[in-house]
């Protein structure tokens, strides 16, 4: 802890302690004020006890129904506490009626300096015992809130990782892109000489489980570098400035191992996007983020630590970690497909004796969307469901039920697909990629998939750009529209109804025609003005409407919007009843394999010759 912070602690306490004794105080004596004359008719009634005359002024305790008395007098109802105080006017008739109804009383003198002192101080001596007893309490092995700063209790530094890319099965893109990475860390030299940038940040994206952190370790394990890894929510914590502190102790202690990996797991936790914040506290949270951006910012490159992180949320992050010299490269863990999941179920088996009768094909068959964590998974509970049996070998049975096992855990947390939903999801994707290879065909379909719970929800179609652009034209947004609408049509063409699967598409749809209305002024009715503007000019906040819009014009827009989606809607409704045969033909083999791509999908999508 920092000198500074350490006064600005002490003092807080002490504030706090002080204010914690007023308030005690003020309760511990605290007494209702009366008027004499509400005293001796209180007195008169009985209703008072054991009163104490001092020079200038009388204590006693209420007796019960003391509040109807003074209600009555002062005719309002009237709440009373344990004690009251009223002014000593020095009345001889006082004592004669005091002793008249046998009230003990007590004639003191002023107070006592030393009582007056000890009942405040003792509370304050307790106050300070407790709180020292607090400190002792938080103080534990690894210093407790005394050595705030030391990440030392939550960082794992391991220096020999066993991991290696052997143990990883059915990611092999992820594991191709990361094996560029283990050259530069073991021999960074290699490419400083020839001035070459060496990436400084990795971002692994992909959902629980489909083994994010393997790979990295993987990476360390191929590489034999050191491996440093950290939880990004234990970067929050409650103090402020232990967040920024730690990362600057990682950063330290990644550059005295160099070469070697630091992996940030749960990267969102620090990592979300600045600014916007429903609740507290996220100041904490955004000197941690901006610590982490100046040490990446500031670390040298050439001393070959290389910065993995993992998340499974990577819409929420903030962008600024994704730009050039930060986290540059995301590889992307996606779900295993058929091939993969037999690959991992292969893996997961090495040990463990399989009855002739195994078909680890079949397996992968019966467990789409599952990723490696949970493969591995119905690997262990079916050689445990064999062990139970006392067999010889873990059959298929044993299998079967480790496979419903673990799908009725999991039926829980998501949802399991239909075939009938399926086939739907087959070709709603379809229809996408179709209208994607004819109306944007500069944008690649790279991959489509009908993984449940992949990436996205239930489905997805991968386009990628062939150059990055900048600019869109109207025509270009135009085919964008057409290319969301591709998967609802191409459901309400085989299926004659649409269902709920395609409001993200109608949602993102709906966005960019208002935009081109709204914001570009690509409308010839209402010409070139907008509408709208943004709020904040880099956060990616949504777009504020701008009031004072005629209802006329309200119309117009409305009017408009409309327009552009219709025609939208019928040429995309045209293309794919054109090419029906080929969207049959192209939700079946979806169907077959769940994922296409490569020459397969180039086959299919990218050849004219049916
Ligand atoms: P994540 O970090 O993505 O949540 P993990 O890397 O922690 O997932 O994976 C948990 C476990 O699941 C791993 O230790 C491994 O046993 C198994 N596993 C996950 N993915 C794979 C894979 N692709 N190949 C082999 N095993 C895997
Ligand atoms: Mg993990
Ligand atoms: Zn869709």
């Amino acid at each position: 802890m920092k000198k500074n912070q350490k006064l600005l602690f002490i003092l807080l306490t002490t504030f706090f302690l002080l204010l914690s004794l007023f308030l005690i105080e003020r309760d511990l004596y605290r007494y209702d004020k009366v008027t004499y004359f509400e005293f001796k008719t209180l007195l008169r009634e009985g209703k008072v006890q054991d009163v104490v005359i001092k020079k200038k002024e009388i204590y006693g305790k209420f007796l019960e129904s003391a509040a109807d008395t003074l209600s009555q007098i002062r005719k309002t109802p009237v709440k009373v506490g344990t004690y009251f105080k009223t002014v000593y006017p020095d009345d001889p008739e006082l004592f004669k009626l005091l002793e008249e109804k046998g009230i003990n009383y007590e004639v003191k003198p002023d107070s006592n300096l030393w009582v007056t002192v000890l009942s405040w101080v003792l509370p304050f001596v307790l106050l300070f015992l407790f709180w020292i007893f607090l400190l002792r309490r938080f103080a534990g092995p690894d210093g407790g809130i005394m050595s705030i700063g030391k990440s030392k209790a939550k960082v794992y530094v391991e220096k020999e990782i066993k991991v290696t890319f052997q143990d990883v099965a059915g990611v092999d893109e992820a594991v191709e892109e990361l094996k560029e990475i283990i050259e530069y860390l073991k021999n960074p030299q290699k490419f400083v000489r020839l001035g070459a940038k060496i990436p400084k940040g990795v971002l692994l994206v992909g959902p629980p489980g489909t083994g994010k952190t393997l790979l990295a370790k993987a990476v360390a394990g191929e590489a034999d570098v050191p491996f440093i890894s950290i939880s990004g929510s234990s970067f929050v914590e409650m103090f402020v400035g232990v967040g920024a502190a730690r990362v600057r102790d990682l950063f330290a202690q990644a550059e005295a191992l160099a070469p070697c990996i630091i992996f940030i797991d749960e990267i969102d936790a620090v990592g979300r996007v600045r600014g916007i914040s429903p609740t507290g506290g996220a100041e904490e949270r955004e000197h941690t983020l901006t610590q982490l951006l100046t040490e990446m910012d500031g670390f040298d490159p050439k001393k070959g630590v290389i910065i993995i992180a993992a998340t499974n949320r990577p819409e929420i992050l903030d962008p600024a970690l994704l730009r050039p010299g930060r986290f540059d490269r995301v590889v992307v863990v996606d779900r295993p497909d058929l091939k993969g999941r037999e690959a991992i179920l292969r893996l997961h088996c090495r040990e463990i004796k399989l009855a002739p009768d195994v078909d680890l094909k079949v397996i992968a068959a019966r467990t789409p969307g599952m990723v490696g964590a949970e493969l591995a998974n119905i690997v262990n509970e079916a050689a445990l469901l064999a062990a139970r049996k006392g067999k010889d070998a873990v059959g298929m049975e044993d299998f079967e039920e480790a496979i419903d096992r673990v799908v009725a855990g999991l039926a829980r947390k998501s949802r399991y697909l239909s075939p009938e939903e399926k086939r739907r999801i087959a070709y709603h994707e379809a229809g996408h990629a179709i209208c994607a290879a004819v109306f944007t065909p500069k944008e690649k379909v790279h991959r489509v998939s009908i993984i449940p719970r992949g990436v996205a929800a239930l489905g997805y179609t991968l386009q990628l750009p062939e150059e990055e652009k900048y600019l869109l034209t109207k025509e270009e947004l135009l085919a964008k529209v057409c290319v969301l609408f591709g998967g609802r049509v191409a459901e309400e063409l085989v299926f004659g109804e649409v269902s709920t699967g395609a409001q993200n598409d109608l949602e993102k749809a709906t966005e960019i025609a208002r935009a081109m209305v709204l914001d570009y002024g690509m409308s010839e009715v209402l010409g070139p003005q907008t509408f709208r503007k943004r709020e904040h000019l880099f956060l990616d906040v949504p777009f504020k409407e701008r009031e004072l819009v005629s209802e006329e014009t309200a119309r117009l827009i409305d009017e408009e919007i409309s327009k552009i989606l219709k025609s939208c809607y019928d040429k995309t409704k045209e293309l794919l009843q054109a090419e029906r045969e080929k969207l049959d033909r192209m939700a079946e083999l979806l169907l077959q394999k769940e994922v296409l791509e490569g020459e397969e999908l180039e086959k299919i999508l990218y050849t004219h010759n049916s």
